[in-house]
């Protein structure tokens, strides 16, 4: 069941630091942080892209996966100050695991475009 890295970090079969966990959604910090606070929100089923992503069926996982941000945004500190969520998808979307997940980027000033 699952073939990308994340669902071994699902399964507890490579460690991750893991931030927060519900029953449908598991955040972790991610291996090269691209910020001070750099976490990857993910759904514990297999979707592998925004592309199969729907309103209908959606609507309440996603949801749950905003009130993650949320939660840890406040845990770490940059609730206040504000924080960058970001969906890659695809390959010009520089989307490198094929498994669904939200960046959280904190802890300094984002800049516009981005690159
Ligand atoms: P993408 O480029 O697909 O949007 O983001 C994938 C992210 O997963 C990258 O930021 C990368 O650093 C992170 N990542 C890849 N492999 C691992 C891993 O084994 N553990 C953790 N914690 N993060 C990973």
């Amino acid at each position: 069941m699952g073939n990308t890295i994340f669902s071994k970090i699902i399964n507890k079969e490579i460690p991750a630091e893991i931030v927060y966990e519900s029953k449908n959604v598991l955040a972790f910090r991610d291996i090269n942080p691209q910020a001070p606070t750099h976490i990857l929100i993910i759904p514990k089923i297999e979707i592998p892209t925004v592309k199969e992503l729907n309103g209908k069926d959606h609507a309440p996982l996603l949801g749950e996966m905003i009130d993650a941000a949320n939660i840890i945004a406040r845990n770490e500190n940059i609730s206040e100050s504000g924080f960058r969520l970001v969906f890659n998808c695809g390959d010009h979307g520089g989307q490198e695991v094929y498994h669904l997940h939200m960046h959280l980027l904190g802890g300094r000033q984002m800049k516009w475009p981005p690159g």
